[in-house]
């Protein structure tokens, strides 16, 4: 009989394959005495353990594939580092000889001693060192007890390719599965915005997590129908519904091969209103596929990653060149984002200011800057002479008060001086916008428009403070949600603060790149979008096909429902063909 499971999608796509339980984390660990003569063997034993997870990580480092975000580079070399550590290394041979305990337990031992001290730790950035600690204590334990294959999938000549289905997957294992062949993933723990998550997206590889009795309900070998978009998992599907979803695969191959003709299209709702496609990028060579996809320009230029995983802070020339580089590679504007550090975005190495006891509440984004003003006039100083060589727009993370609009503007024109004493060209009517992701910005939206060129509404914050959860935190991720009214209000009032201005006012946030409410934000009046550079096209689409003037109608008569259930009941009706 078939059975219907659901979790969270987090990577779409509709994959068909047979059941493969890995068990990445929760290992059966055993206990026994190591006798006086043996210790020295027992930690040699150990030891070898450390360099072949070393070397693993290495190979999966090395493997990273090109398009990965930065960030998972970073979190694997995260991984080695602590390998490295001695509250590793060296105190686990000491327990191991202190005990007479095998290596396994002293490990054991010495990971839950860690996995408490960071539990002690209120604050959400250490928060996610702790899992790191669970799952590089995880790889090791597997290299010890010589159960490295049950992370493998093996994939048979003629079959479907596999669906894994973990307690928990960390980037590498995913890297090395993918390399095997996976259909996708299923896991019992994670959220949409985990580094996991992120790397099933750019591999483009269906996952579904939070489904937490996964490893109960399937079994292995079994054929199991994932979709990645839904969250669903259908396990032993009849032939109709596996004739159902292999009918779904082609019609999404077909939809990917239709969507790579509409790249030179002009993005025009049918009732002819011209809608900006932007792009976020990370790193300048991120800006080869936003101009690949025919990006109308650069919405987001994450400038953070810049003064990530290294011991200095980046020069004003080196982070000229890196602007110079988004700059020629992209037609149309390019918005740089001035640093956004703080709260989950750290330096590390311990360069960070001192940690607040609510980091996501505390001197992040243009806060630090402002406080920081060497480090934020390197910055101004590199975007401004940028800015003599092409469209360049600053934009402000978590802007909460007109001061902090008003200060920045100040150091821009000191800076200006600056420059124009040392004889370096600028563009002295460089455009400094504010991000909207603070609901203080989003009520006082018509003040701040006054002192800011253009707006930009960063939803993934906006959603996380206006709902008070914290977005690292995969314990409330079911409260994250974009129709909540309160977010909608926000967004609305932003839009119409920028129409009434007037500014241009974009979004950036994850909600711009969701196809599901492309609709609903062109309701809202929402004519500028950036986004993942692999969402513009489909995005494009939607939009093609959408009738602006009926939408807004639409939309203003669904801003009565009282929650977001009922709104998203209304939201399918906003998919119906519109008349051109
Ligand atoms: C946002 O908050 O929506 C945003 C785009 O910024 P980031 O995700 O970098 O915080
Ligand atoms: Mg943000």
């Amino acid at each position: 009989m078939s059975l219907w499971l659901s979790g969270i999608g987090v990577s779409r796509g509709i994959a068909i394959g047979r059941v493969h339980r890995i068990h990445a984390t929760d290992l059966d660990i055993p206990e026994y005495e190591i006798a006086a003569d043996a210790l020295d063997a027992e930690v040699q034993r150990f030891e070898e353990g450390l360099a072949r997870t070393r070397e693993q990580l290495e190979t999966i480092r090395d493997q990273v594939p090109a398009n990965a975000p930065p960030e998972i580079a970073a979190f694997i070399e995260t991984h080695l580092l602590m390998l490295e550590d001695s509250a590793l290394s060296d105190t686990v041979a000491k327990l191991i000889r202190e005990h007479h305990c095998n290596a396994e337990w002293a490990l054991k031992l010495q990971q839950d001693h860690l996995v408490s001290v960071f539990d002690q730790m209120d604050d959400a950035y250490l928060r996610t060192r702790r899992d790191d600690v669970v799952h590089v204590t995880a790889r090791l334990q597997r290299v010890l007890l010589k159960e490295e294959r049950h992370i493998e999938a093996r994939r048979e000549a003629n079959r479907e390719p596999p669906v894994i289905v973990a307690d928990d997957l960390t980037p590498a294992d995913i890297i090395i599965l993918h390399q095997q062949g996976v259909g996708a993933f299923i896991s019992e723990h994670g959220g949409p915005l985990s580094h996991s998550a992120i790397l099933a997206r750019s591999l483009r590889i269906p996952a579904v997590v939070g489904m937490h009795a996964a490893r109960r309900l399937l079994l292995d070998d079994e054929t199991v129908v994932v979709d990645g978009e839904a969250g669903h998992v259908l396990a032993a599907p009849d032939a109709e519904a596996i004739e159902f979803y292999r009918h779904r695969q082609k019609r999404d191959q077909r939809y990917r091969r239709m969507l790579g003709k509409l790249k030179g299209e002009p993005a025009v709702t049918a009732d002819g209103v011209p809608i900006r496609l932007l792009a976020n990028v990370e790193l300048p060579d991120d800006s080869a596929d936003a101009a690949e996809v025919g990006a109308d320009g650069i919405g987001l230029y994450r400038t953070e990653f810049l003064y990530m995983n290294r011991e200095d802070m980046p020069t004003e020339e080196e982070q000229l060149a890196a602007y110079r580089r988004v700059l020629r590679s992209v037609d149309g504007p390019v918005t740089i984002r001035t640093l956004d550090l703080g709260a989950d975005k750290t330096l590390g190495q311990g360069r960070d200011p001192a940690q607040s006891t609510n980091p996501a509440l505390g001197l992040r984004a243009i806060r630090l800057c402002l406080k920081e003003t060497d480090m934020f006039r390197v910055q101004l100083r590199a975007l401004l002479r940028a800015s003599a060589e092409g469209d360049v727009r600053v934009m402000l993370p978590m802007i909460s008060n007109t001061q902090e609009l008003k200060q920045t503007r100040h150091l821009i024109g000191e800076t200006m001086n600056q420059l124009r004493a040392e004889g370096h060209a600028f563009n002295s009517a460089l455009p400094v916008g504010a991000m909207i992701e603070v609901p203080a910005a989003a009520l006082s939206a018509p003040l701040l428009a006054r002192h800011a060129d253009f707006f930009s509404l960063g939803t993934n914050d906006l959603i996380q403070y206006t709902l008070a959860m914290d977005r690292v935190d995969d314990e409330i991720n079911y409260l994250y949600d974009p129709l909540h009214p309160a977010v909608l209000r926000l967004i609305k009032l932003t839009i119409e603060a920028g129409e009434q201005a007037p500014i241009p006012v974009s979004m950036c946030g994850e909600m711009a790149s969701d196809r599901r409410y492309t609709r609903l934000l062109l309701g809202l009046g929402l004519t500028e979008f950036s986004m993942h550079p692999a969402s513009i096209l489909e995005v494009k689409q939607l939009i093609m096909q959408s009738n602006v003037a009926a939408l807004r109608e639409q939309v203003d008569a669904m801003l009565a429902c009282s929650d977001a259930d009922e709104f998203r009941e209304h939201l399918d009706a906003l998919d119906e063909p519109a008349p051109a």
